[in-house]
């Protein structure tokens, strides 16, 4: 049967979808990427009401094929989709095959028990992909009260460390050149036993995180030690660590910061530190449960920032909270100003159900719109800012993108992305090239090349 896999949102769900290809691949279906196939897998995502809406949309479009929704699914929000589509939680995604099947013989079905053991979802690179995504663990020990990943994906589930630095062998022996080292909370590693034992309910009287964490010391192997072990891999490779969350970050910085501040400037790993703050407003920050304070977040991102020349920062903002006031947002905007970040991650709030923040009052829509337009234009003026200070930049870049008319797209080694004008036609992607940085914008620097290094 010729399958088209259509993957949305964060690179945990682009791993998802490689599995549910492998497994596919496998039971001796053809993957497809044209239009023209019998069966469609949605491997969806439904971290916000935008993203639910378009998984239904692309299932109601394909009413006279197989459709099995697959990925970040919700058990909650089944009944959004047409009564012809089967349901395969990610942790289910070995059941991919039955659920083909059975829609194809008009049952529906829903697979969602979640296996015992998730350690076996963690599997070698088949596909030789330039870019290979490597998750380091599943779920989350965070209970923010607008999250629904962590009802979705449930406890944090590090994957063994033999098991993620196979996976990263595999990708360079199959000629990988990027490695994305990624999870809800990468800062996570190693921490399972950290987990909440407060279940959503009591959320709101959850003490600081202070003083649950700090006094919890590493466990033994943790995101440091495994990231110690991937640089030591032979190869030509660079390393993206993914998105961390304050509290297990500080736990680090507590008991191992010299070794994190070493990887985070090893010439192997991109000097790029993704740390959500969410909020400007500590009283929005303890209704969201986030455990620490907005100048926590500061304080450490300054530490950082010391320690690592040309650190890229990205962080994430929520707009429109429900218990965030004017001033609130206000508070937002100014530590944005002050934190000057390279990339925000801008996020109008979205209620989604089994979460404690689906209950509150909510901020009407059109404030919502009216903040994340501001928080954007905000956002655009420091980001030309930022890049400006890269003009003369002088280099190297590793090819990973063909882009528009004849471009290419690089990233330096920190992780900025670079447009490079290709009139020398045997530059590919894959390939390390020395650049100067001629012109920029809010987004991206654009630059030509001095010379081919590989
Ligand atoms: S840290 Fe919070 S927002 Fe992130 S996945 Fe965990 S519970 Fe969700």
């Amino acid at each position: 049967m010729r399958v088209y896999i259509k993957t949305f949102g964060c690179p945990s769900n682009i791993y998802e979808g490689e599995i549910i290809e492998n497994i596919l691949s496998e039971a001796g279906h053809q993957i497809t990427i044209d239009g023209d196939f019998d069966a469609i897998v949605i491997n969806m995502c439904s971290v916000k009401g935008p993203s639910v809406n378009s998984a239904v949309r692309l299932a109601k479009q394909n009413s006279d094929k197989i459709v099995v929704v697959s990925g970040c699914i919700m058990e909650n929000e089944v009944d959004k989709f047409p009564d012809y589509c089967g349901f395969v939680h990610s942790y289910c995604s070995h059941l991919i095959t039955n659920a083909i099947e059975s829609v194809r013989k008009g049952k529906s079905v829903r697979f969602f028990d979640r296996p015992k053991n998730l350690n076996d979802r963690l599997v070698p690179c088949r596909a030789s992909n330039l870019i290979s995504v490597v998750p380091i663990n599943t779920g989350c020990n965070g209970i923010c009260s607008y999250c629904s990943v962590r009802i979705v994906k449930g406890k944090l589930v590090s994957y063994p460390k033999k098991l993620v630095l196979s996976r990263v062998r595999s990708a360079i022996d199959g000629g990988t050149k990027e490695v994305w080292i990624t999870s809800q909370d990468v800062a996570a590693y190693g921490m399972d036993s950290r987990s909440s034992t407060k279940d959503e309910s009591d959320c709101q009287d959850v003490a600081n995180a202070d003083d649950i964490s700090i006094n919890q010391g590493l466990g033994k192997n943790n995101l440091v030690d495994i990231l110690s072990d991937i640089v030591e891999i032979p190869g030509n490779f660079f390393v993206r660590i993914g998105m961390m969350n304050l509290p297990n970050l500080k736990i680090i910085i507590k008991n191992d910061r010299n070794r994190l501040f070493a990887i985070l400037n090893h010439p192997k790993v991109y000097k790029f530190l993704h740390l959500p703050l969410q909020s400007g407003s500590d009283h929005v920050l303890k209704d969201m449960n986030r455990g620490y304070k907005a100048h926590d977040l500061l304080s450490t991102i300054n530490k950082f920032r010391k320690k690592i020349p040309c650190l890229t920062i990205a962080t994430d903002m929520i707009c429109g909270f429900p218990t965030e006031s004017d001033a609130d947002f206000e508070s937002s905007l100014s530590i944005i100003e002050k934190m000057k970040p390279d990339v925000v991650n801008i996020s109008r709030f979205w209620r989604r159900p089994g979460t404690v923040a689906y209950d509150m009052n909510q901020v009407f829509s059109h404030i919502i719109k009216e903040r994340s337009k501001k928080m954007t234009e905000l956002f655009k003026m420091i980001s030309f800012q930022n890049n400006s200070e890269w003009l003369g930049w002088e280099g190297d870049v590793l090819v990973n993108e063909i882009g528009k008319n004849n471009s290419l797209i690089g990233r330096n080694i920190s992780y900025k992305p670079i447009i490079i004008k290709n009139k020398d036609s045997d530059i590919k992607q894959g390939d390390l090239v020395k650049v100067k940085i001629t012109q920029h914008s809010v987004y991206d620097l654009k630059g030509t090349i001095i010379e081919k290094l590989n």
